[in-house]
């Protein structure tokens, strides 16, 4: 029978990885029942007509009459604006790709939590900002949680069927992005066309810019604290500049399991869609002997400081990783339209959380009333280092 699949977030980088899979899936083993955009019309429209979709939204508002104009008269139920984004997760769907970019996805994540079925999450924003609330949601509604996110995709298959006692960390490893080895005044340079031009994964560009602070790999590492229930002191970073092992289990055997794979995000999202089976992914097998070497360096804290801001954030808990999360996503989109530099990155979000109180919000409300007071901060301390560049 056929496995029913929404997609949110179905035009970006990982949504379009999703819809490959789908495509190259044998005939009838998929039906796609929601697929999500935020106002790529054409794209969106395209996949719809393609898969037969039940139902397409697009979150902007404006970008309405364009998709009636593409799907009317198909047949497919159309609807705009956020509400239409959390209707389209709420849609009873067997496996849901959570892949919006941002705290945007939060509410969405949450309605398919909430209905139960499986989840497959790429949108690590949403664990970051409401670790507690996303977790709960998903146990009240009986969903089964996957990591897509390659390096906790990677741990859940080095852990399957371990015992927890018997892990004694997880290790997450990184590419180090484009800046690997430049000195801290070169950074200070970096445009958005530089730090957009990741040296071996092709992202969209928030992931991109969050690659090249390193950003990402703080977000990752609470991440993992949420989905393994692993303190920080457990779960290591290495900086592997090859991609190849993109996550260890270190057991207290001694044993360390790796998971292996070329960086190609089919492989986790096909993992996720077949689990627990497997299915075809067909991308470039990994070439050990070609590749000869494996390196592995620890990060640097000096010109990474991210790393350790979400580290600071993780363990400080409450409100914190929620004002990290929204002062970083400020500080990416104004980096992007070339308003602060490359280093202003972090040290915006190292000020907005010395600003805000991190006590810990309660429910959804407060979690998107701290998140909107760390975007405003975060606002006020680029405009602040703008008038003194
Ligand atoms: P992307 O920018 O390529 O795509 C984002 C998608 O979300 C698009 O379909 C866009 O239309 C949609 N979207 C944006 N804002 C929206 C809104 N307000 N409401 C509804 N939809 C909206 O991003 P991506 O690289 O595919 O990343 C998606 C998520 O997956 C991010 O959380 C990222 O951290 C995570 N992730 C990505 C990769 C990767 O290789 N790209 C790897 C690991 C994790
Ligand atoms: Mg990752």
């Amino acid at each position: 029978m056929a496995r029913s699949v929404s997609i949110l977030g179905a035009t970006g980088s990982i949504g379009r990885s999703t819809i490959a899979l789908i495509e190259a899936a044998e005939p009838g083993a998929f039906r796609v029942e929601a697929l999500v955009a935020n106002r790529d019309v054409t794209m969106l429209a395209a996949q719809a007509r393609r898969f037969g979709a039940r139902f397409a939204a697009v979150a902007d508002p404006s970008a309405y009459s364009a998709l009636k104009d593409a799907l009317g008269g198909t047949g497919v139920t159309l609807a705009a604006g956020a509400e239409a984004v959390v209707e389209a997760a709420a849609r009873p769907a067997d496996w849901t790709m959570a892949a919006i970019v941002g705290a945007a996805g939060l509410r969405s994540t949450l309605a398919a939590l909430a209905r139960g079925g499986t989840l497959a999450l790429a949108n690590k924003e949403s664990l970051v900002c409401a670790a507690d609330l996303v977790l709960e949601t998903a146990r009240r509604g009986g969903a089964a949680l996957l990591p897509v996110d390659s390096e906790h995709n990677a741990v859940f298959q080095c852990m399957a069927g371990a015992e927890t006692r018997g892990i004694e960390k997880v290790v997450l490893t990184a590419s180090g992005g484009p800046f690997r080895d430049w000195p801290l005044e070169r950074m200070a340079g970096v445009t958005p066309e530089q730090a957009l031009r990741h040296p071996v994964w092709s992202m969209g560009a928030k992931i991109s810019i969050d690659s090249a602070t390193m950003m990402n790999k703080g977000l990752e590492v609470i991440e993992a604290a949420h989905l393994f229930a692993l303190p920080a002191e457990r779960i290591e970073v290495l900086v592997h500049p090859q991609s190849a092992v993109h996550g260890m289990v270190q057991y207290v055997d001694g044993s360390i399991l790796a998971q292996l794979g070329s960086p190609d995000m089919r492989t986790p999202i096909a993992h996720a869609l077949a689990w627990p089976k497997r299915m075809m992914a067909e991308t470039p097998r990994l070439d050990l002997a070609a590749l000869s070497r494996l390196e592995f360096f620890a990060p640097d804290p000096l010109r990474f400081p991210a790393l350790r801001l979400a580290r600071e954030a993780l363990l400080a808990g409450g409100g914190a990783p929620t004002i990290l999360n929204a002062a970083n996503e400020t500080a990416v989109g104004l980096f992007l339209d070339r308003r602060i530099g490359f280093l202003d990155i972090a040290g915006i979000v190292e000020e907005t959380l010395a600003r805000l109180p991190a006590t810990r919000p309660d429910g959804l409300e407060a979690i998107l009333a701290l998140d909107a007071a760390a975007r405003a901060e975060a606002g006020r301390q680029a405009g602040f280092r703008a008038a003194f560049a």
